[in-house]
């Protein structure tokens, strides 16, 4: 896998809204009937705004394209098409190998929207399965079956030649086995890439009020671990390759968007809640963030009301250290350390050099090839890790 070039950048497209919202998520969305989501407003201020931020962007190459959310396969095709055509004319210059992915939802997903999809240039789906069994399915709140969600599947793998599945783990009567039969029965049907996330209880949700109150049980760390193990035996048995905490892949299967990303990489972010991070020279990096009202997002844009940034920071050489090690440290390739020092303009051992030394020495993190790598059997302990070398 090469490393990012300084003038590739990818451009992540946020679509604020979902069927229904659900009980354990606090993304930037809201829960609405297909028929009240403004699907032409909300197309239009995205190309405004793509307008507005690419006139500083000649010369760079795309090299991926993200619709995520919320759930993109609400959008009306046609709408998400015209601002998938937008960026590309902003951005004449294009990989060889430039990825295209829209998240979908397999209760928002057919034959029809993925020809559709196919046919306004997308070529990978993430579909949001998060499980194949009924029971935690209904207990995750989702909209869908195991049923649906296998269908999806199949459904995607005959339009599209790149296709992901999102699976959860850890909830708290989930015994490895189940989770291995879960994962067998999604590669079955030849799904090459898969994320597989914790479920985690955030604050803000409907979870999170249960949980506070007594009334969620939620997987001991233990159970946490052994499920994460698990997961990894039953990938790795397939041919998958585990190269980020939570993602797995065919080699060659990678999501090309996210390890841009991980790889410190500059993006563009358009839409409501959309965070950007673009270079400003050497040593120093802009960052914003838009409003999370997909509503307020749409006014701003019709009546040129109130800000769309609501923040906006500039990240310093230090920061961007801490960037590339918190990113980088997710991944089986690890920082590249050459990369990292050249993007920061200082070296990587600035102000940590004794941590350095420590984490070298300890074995959480290892130093090969100019590569700094966590090895994987130190994952579940990556928080930890990296907040000591900050
Ligand atoms: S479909 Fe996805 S983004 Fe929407 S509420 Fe559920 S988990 Fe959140």
């Amino acid at each position: 896998m090469s490393n990012t070039s300084a003038h590739e950048t990818s451009v992540y497209v946020h679509f604020p809204y979902c069927a229904r919202k659900c009980p354990y998520c606090d993304f930037a969305t809201r829960g609405l009937p297909a028929s009240a989501i403004p699907h032409t407003a909300y197309a239009d201020a995205v190309r405004n705004e793509l307008r507005e931020r690419a006139a500083g962007l000649e010369g760079r190459t795309l090299r991926s394209v993200f619709f995520g959310g919320g759930t993109p396969s609400l959008w009306e095709t046609r709408e998400l098409g015209r601002v998938l055509e937008g960026i590309l004319a902003a951005f004449p210059r294009r990989s060889s190998d430039l990825e295209i992915t829209v998240e979908c939802n397999p209760n928002s997903f057919d034959d029809a929207k993925a020809a559709g999809l196919a046919d306004v240039g997308v070529n990978r789906v993430s579909l949001g399965v998060q499980s194949v069994d009924d029971a935690r399915l209904r207990f995750l709140g989702r909209l869908h079956d195991a049923e649906q969600a296998l269908a999806a599947l199949r459904v995607a793998s005959r339009h599209l030649p790149r296709v992901s599945a999102d699976l959860m783990f850890g909830m708290p009567d989930q015994e490895s086995g189940a989770l291995r039969d879960e994962v067998a029965r999604v590669l079955d049907l030849g799904v090459r890439h898969v994320s597989c996330y914790a479920l985690t209880i955030e604050p803000d949700t409907h979870f999170g009020a249960l949980h506070r109150e007594g009334k969620l049980r939620v997987a001991s760390e233990d159970h946490y671990a052994d499920m994460f193990a698990a997961a990894e035996r039953a990938f790795a048995g397939q041919g998958l390759q585990h190269y980020e905490v939570s993602n797995y892949a065919v080699p060659g299967e990678e999501s090309r968007h996210n390890l841009h990303y991980w790889r410190g990489g500059e993006y563009l972010g358009l839409g409501a809640a959309a965070v950007g991070c673009l270079a400003v020279g050497v040593g120093r990096a802009e960052r914003y963030r838009n409003t999370p009202d997909g509503h307020a997002y749409v006014r701003r844009e019709e009546a040129a009301e109130g800000p769309r940034e609501v923040e906006r920071e500039t990240l310093d050489a230090q920061t961007l250290l801490r960037e590339s090690l918190m990113l980088g440290l997710r991944t089986a390739e690890g920082v590249d350390v050459a990369f990292a020092e050249q993007r920061a303009g200082i070296p990587l051992a600035t102000g940590r050099a004794q941590a350095l030394e420590t984490a070298l020495r300890r074995g959480q993190v290892s130093l090969q090839d100019g590569r700094l790598r966590v090895p994987r059997e130190q994952w579940l302990a990556l928080d930890g890790i990296v907040a000591s070398l900050f």
